[in-house]
């Protein structure tokens, strides 16, 4: 795909940060992460987004996002992590080649800057909820 800099970054043509490779996947640190050690996994392959990757590639991405997420929790000093995927401007998506983001978590609240972007605890209208859940039933057949 031209004009896709993670293409670019997969032909080696723009630069990286690597952190692995596999035959399907590549990953590497996001440039302007939000917590220390935040990388992304990528199909080689260019895929636009989560509504346009394939079956493979989206396997693929995610047995190596929790391959890297297992090695950040278990042999490198998170807490924790959160695997984030945007799908759509709207969602947040700046980037059209998908992506998962792995993002390192940490204990220590001077360190960790992410919060969460709901307010936890919050009862939603159970109307809007069933509502929806109908809807979505019809859609999914
Ligand atoms: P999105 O907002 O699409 O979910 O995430 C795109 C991510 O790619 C952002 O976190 C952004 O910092 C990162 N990014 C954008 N351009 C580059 C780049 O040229 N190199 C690297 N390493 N990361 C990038
Ligand atoms: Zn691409």
């Amino acid at each position: 795909m031209t004009n896709c800099i993670f293409c670019a970054i997969v032909a080696g043509t723009a630069p990286s940060v690597r952190v692995s490779e596999t035959e399907a996947t590549y990953a590497f640190m996001d440039i302007a992460p939000g917590n220390d050690g935040h990388l992304l996994v990528i199909p080689k392959r260019h895929s636009t987004d989560l509504l346009d990757i394939d079956a493979q590639d989206l396997t693929a991405v995610t047995l190596e996002a929790q391959r890297i997420a297992r090695a950040v929790v278990g042999d490198l000093d998170a807490d924790g992590v959160n695997l984030l995927n945007c799908c759509g401007a709207d969602a947040w998506q700046t980037v059209f080649h998908f992506h998962l983001h792995v993002i390192p978590r940490y204990a220590d609240r001077d360190r960790d800057r992410l919060r969460l972007p709901w307010q936890p605890g919050v009862p939603g209208d159970r109307q809007v909820m069933t509502d929806f859940a109908d809807r979505l039933s019809v859609a999914l057949g």
